[in-house]
């Protein structure tokens, strides 16, 4: 209600969903020059005739500035339009457009029907202008403003020499600062503002993702596997828990039994690790179904879990391994000679000997029945090189591999790409992406956005680099055993303590940078910065005829699209411009489309002769129905 109760008492009131109805949307912005404060500043424009044939400064690059500037021309004015950058990006391609005709011709017959903020400027037709003024127009790029006199104003230019322009009125339109301290003081937390409990919870949970990660991981860095092991803790003690099954206790000795699978592959950490990662891809997948409710994330999140739970946890967990202890894959048959081409054969070494080679050896550790394999290499049936190396970088060529490899990097991913873009395998296949769109989902709008963070976006170029050379590096020692080439490949994969590319990169950034930034930064840190994949799939979609295409008419710049994308793309941007959204970075996950309040964003691909073709699945729910038919605005 509009007062509290009585005796100043805290009312509790429980909602969904808040609403700020206060006013105002915070103070205007200040240039930061001297003379600011002078009441011929002003920061809206109510009648532009009353400035006819007078000097006039607008500042700033959005739709506000370029709609007062017009208006101010067209009345009569002599507009001097100063905008700190070298070209306008912000604004509506009709308003860059009617600058442009008035700077060239000051008679222009031009008019703002409908501004996009009627609370700071106005709209001016042709009839209000009779008889028409003749006003001016001089763009002043990458000018900012240094100083306002009674009678002039200083422009400072980017190489720092500043110019002196005369001046009656001057008009800064460079927006509002949101009112922070009001929400500061309601206690509502403010994006991109750190408090100090957020500071030790991140701190703790990047703590718990590196214990996490060794204990996963054989690294010898920090031995905390080799150290579980050795102490007999979980899940290395998983073992005897079976034998309290009873009468099936029998069965899990039985290296044939489905229950011996089980046991075994319950004493490895990296089983509970899939577990718990399908676990998280199907609750928060279903969480994500019921929020977004649209057939594009239905059916996206329905093929993400599945091929999460199947080939990347059943297949090389269970169904594998229980194949080969049932000779699916011995010595002498057909299935068996493919399976030494895809699954190298892991016969265990004695107690004796694992503990004579201490910690980097239990990694691979199975059990003696002579029919063990390293299985876990089926992930690369779906992780595709250079984001899962492991059966590249092999000590002899697993030639199965190798075919699979050429065929997953070289071939189906780029005509993925060239179909449906990047976010075919990034938002439909890869299981880090599974993660990062289902439990990432509530998190997305975390991804820090702007031209600062897009520089960093290059990152995973060095990676893709550090991948390539040790691509060199493995062949060259394939053809030349025991060389120089063998020894530095060694040094790089994994031999230099720390400054490796299995710790730094697989274990460190892919690992726990990865899932550390989750709750803090979105799910996709890893695959916008770092991922090596992701870095060479930037250059297959180059060539990428996937686009998110824009009915322009409909778009009211609210920022939903922009602030709901985890790889940090101003969507808005390309709106307002009614311009096809073909960012490299975009991973298809809907958000922006389906978030989009109007309906303005499309999934679809250039055609023949570049023709818009849109997708048959709806991403938004007011194109449900559509489909099939051209919806307005797409050409
Ligand atoms: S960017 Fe890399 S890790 Fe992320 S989804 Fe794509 S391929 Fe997977
Ligand atoms: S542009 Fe849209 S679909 Fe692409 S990643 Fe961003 S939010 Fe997802
Ligand atoms: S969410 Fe839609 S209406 Fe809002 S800015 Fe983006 S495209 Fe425009």
């Amino acid at each position: 209600g509009p007062t509290g109760p009585p005796g100043g008492a805290e009312l509790i009131v429980r909602a969904r969903r808040v609403i700020v109805a206060i006013g105002r949307s915070g103070h205007f912005r200040t240039l930061g020059a001297v003379g600011e404060h002078k009441p011929k500043v002003y920061h809206r424009l109510h009648d532009p005739k009353d400035f006819a044939g007078r000097n006039v400064l607008v500042v700033g690059g959005g739709d506000a500035a370029l709609e007062a500037s017009i208006a101010l021309a067209a009345a009569g004015a002599h507009v001097t339009h100063s905008y700190r950058r070298g070209a306008f990006q912000r604004p509506k391609p009709e308003n860059v457009e009617t600058l442009r005709r008035l700077v060239a011709d000051p008679a222009a017959d031009v008019a703002v029907e409908s501004p996009a903020s009627e609370r700071v400027t106005t709209s001016y037709s042709r009839a209000m202008g009779e008889p028409r003024n003749e006003g001016s127009i001089r763009p002043a790029m990458s000018t900012e403003v240094a100083a306002i006199h009674d009678d002039a104003v200083d422009l400072r230019r980017a190489d720092g020499s500043v110019e002196t322009v005369p001046n009656d009125v001057v008009f800064a339109m460079i927006g509002r600062q949101p009112p922070l301290e009001f929400f500061r003081r309601s206690g509502v937390p403010i994006r991109g503002e750190w408090r100090a409990g957020q500071i030790i919870t991140f701190g703790l949970f990047i703590v718990f993702c590196v214990l996490l990660y060794h204990w996963k991981s054989a690294a010898g860095e920090i031995p905390l596997q080799s150290w579980f092991a050795a102490k007999g803790w979980f899940p290395f003690n998983v073992g005897r828990w079976f034998e309290a099954l009873g009468p099936l206790a029998a069965s899990a000795e039985d290296p044939t039994n489905v229950l011996y699978t089980l046991k075994h592959s319950m004493t490895t950490p990296g089983f509970y690790y899939s577990l718990a990662y399908c676990t998280c891809v199907v609750l928060f997948g279903l969480g994500r179904i019921r929020r977004r409710r649209t057939p594009y994330v239905k059916l996206q999140t329905c093929v993400l879990m599945a091929i999460q739970c199947v080939p990347l946890f059943v297949l090389p967990e269970l169904l594998l391994p229980w194949a080969g202890r049932n000779g699916w894959f011995d010595r002498g048959t057909v299935a068996g000679a493919v399976a030494d081409q895809f699954f190298e054969a892991a016969d265990a070494p004695s107690d004796e000997q694992l503990q004579a080679a201490g910690a980097d050896s239990i990694s691979d550790w199975d059990r003696p029945i002579g029919r063990e394999r390293q299985y876990w290499r089926a992930y690369g049936f779906v992780l595709a090189w250079p984001l899962f190396v492991w059966n590249v970088f092999t000590d002899r060529p697993l030639w199965g591999w190798l075919a699979v490899g050429v065929l997953q990097t070289f071939v189906v991913i780029p005509w993925l790409i060239h179909r449906y873009g990047k976010g075919a395998y990034c938002g439909w296949i890869c299981s880090c992406g599974a993660l990062a769109e289902t439990m990432g989902d509530a998190h997305r709008h975390k991804m820090p956005h702007g031209p600062r963070w897009n520089r960093l976006n290059m990152a995973g170029q060095v990676v893709l680099a550090l991948a390539c050379l040790l691509l060199l590096l493995r062949i060259g020692g394939w053809i030349r055993p025991g060389s120089w080439m063998t020894r530095v490949y060694g040094a790089l994969l994994s031999g230099v303590p720390f400054f490796n590319y299995k710790w730094s990169v697989d274990l460190m950034l892919a690992g726990v940078l990865g899932l550390g930034c989750y709750f803090w930064f979105s799910g996709r840190v890893w695959c916008r910065f770092a991922c090596p994949l992701a870095a060479l799939m930037h250059i297959y979609a180059r060539f990428s005829k996937f686009r998110i295409f824009a009915d322009k008419k409909k778009c009211i710049s609210c920022n939903v699209c922009t602030s709901v994308c985890h790889q940090g793309i101003d969507v808005m941007n390309f709106a307002n411009k009614a311009a096809p959204m073909e960012d490299p970075q975009c991973v298809r996950c809907s958000a922006c489309v389906q978030s989009c309040p109007t309906g303005v964003l499309s999934f679809g691909r250039l055609g023949r002769h570049d023709h818009v073709v849109l997708d048959r699945v709806p991403a938004s729910l007011l194109h449900v129905g559509a489909v099939g038919r051209p919806r307005p605005g797409h050409g």
